[in-house]
């Protein structure tokens, strides 16, 4: 088995507060021993609990990076017991691009797990928090929002597991991070993804969906930063109270919270994110782009909730996920 090329430029297992970078080897036309450059931020203070924390897993969603190199900067490690490891550009071609994807090699990082130690840059990436830092990690964060080509109402959410007691102990973490909603979400695409690289190595992990479109916003990476540090505590990790407001429970108990387009045209959103949404209710219409004259096409709920997710860019393809509906819980 090849052993994987990366080399922190920092120790990960010293206390103190560490900023260095994970350098990959990436040989290439403009630099022929050139490497890429990951920023990490490594914290720790004497023994305790580790938690790992990842941003811009997919490179063009921004809440993860702002919240993780803030706390980079400001975590000390005597606020701590055990350690903080920081990465807030997971797959960090992708991010400098600011694209879903590394240019390098078109690789999706939440498609790419458990990767291969002498595969491509990004499984590479992948290979190494699976094989060396998730084993080392009580706890595990990953940031995510829409992109930017979806955008969410602020969620953080757990997946429905087959051992309960892990279930409950992510659910735990979760409530700890007190987005604004709290979601049990059914994945459409798992396999290959680090959620369930790292559920499948038993550890707590959380995961969020906080907005969308390309960009962060203030209450959305206000989100992030109060979520993060909430987290820390609920660990054990950091001192302090967790910060509490109210949250909304969702479901998305099956695939009938998804409605797909089946044209390619103009999208006219009928509802907003939040919005109650009824069973059978126009969620959205593709208009033909290239015409006039013709009718829309109504795209309906298939179950009735709030409209948790939907489709940015104005223009739509076939295929395209246009709504995601959940089901609150009382
Ligand atoms: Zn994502």
């Amino acid at each position: 088995m090849p052993t994987n090329p990366i080399t922190p430029t920092i120790p990960l297992d010293a206390d103190g507060e560490h900023h260095g970078f994970l350098r990959l080897p990436y040989s290439r036309d403009d630099s022929a021993w050139g490497s890429v450059m990951i920023p990490i931020t490594v914290i720790k203070n004497g023994d305790g609990p580790t938690a790992l924390l990842t941003g811009a897993n997919h490179g063009d969603e921004y809440e993860g990076p702002i919240a993780l190199v803030d706390l980079a900067l400001t975590l000390k490690a005597p606020d701590i017991t055990g350690r903080v490891i920081i990465i807030p550009a997971l797959n960090y071609p992708a991010f400098q691009a600011g694209l879903r994807t590394s240019p390098i090699d078109r690789g999706n990082m939440n498609r790419s797990f458990p990767g291969k130690p002498d595969g491509t840059v990004t499984q590479k990436i992948a290979d190494y928090l699976f094989s060396v830092l998730v084993p080392e990690a009580d706890v595990v964060l990953d940031f995510h929002s829409g992109g930017k080509t979806l955008d969410f109402i602020p969620f953080a959410s757990a997946h429905v597991l087959d051992n309960k007691d892990q279930q409950a102990a992510c659910l735990a973490a979760v409530e700890a991070f007190n987005a604004p909603y709290t979601v049990m979400l059914l994945e459409i695409d798992n396999v290959g993804m680090y959620d369930t690289a790292v559920e499948d190595q038993g550890k707590v992990f959380v995961t969020t969906e906080l907005g969308g479109g390309g960009t962060a916003t203030a209450a959305s990476a206000g989100i992030a930063k109060k979520g993060v540090r909430n987290v820390l505590k609920h660990a054990g990790i950091l001192k302090g109270d967790i910060e509490k407001s109210p949250s909304v429970i969702l479901d998305m108990p099956d695939g009938d919270c998804f409605v797909f387009s089946e044209d390619s045209g103009l999208i006219e959103t009928m509802k907003d994110l939040g919005d109650t949404v009824a069973k059978g209710e126009i969620v959205a219409r593709v208009w033909p782009a290239d015409r006039t004259g013709c009718h829309p096409t109504d795209y309906r709920a298939n179950r009735s909730g709030i409209l948790a997710s939907r489709h940015f860019p104005g223009l739509v393809k076939a295929g395209d996920c246009i709504a995601v509906v959940a089901v609150v819980v009382e």
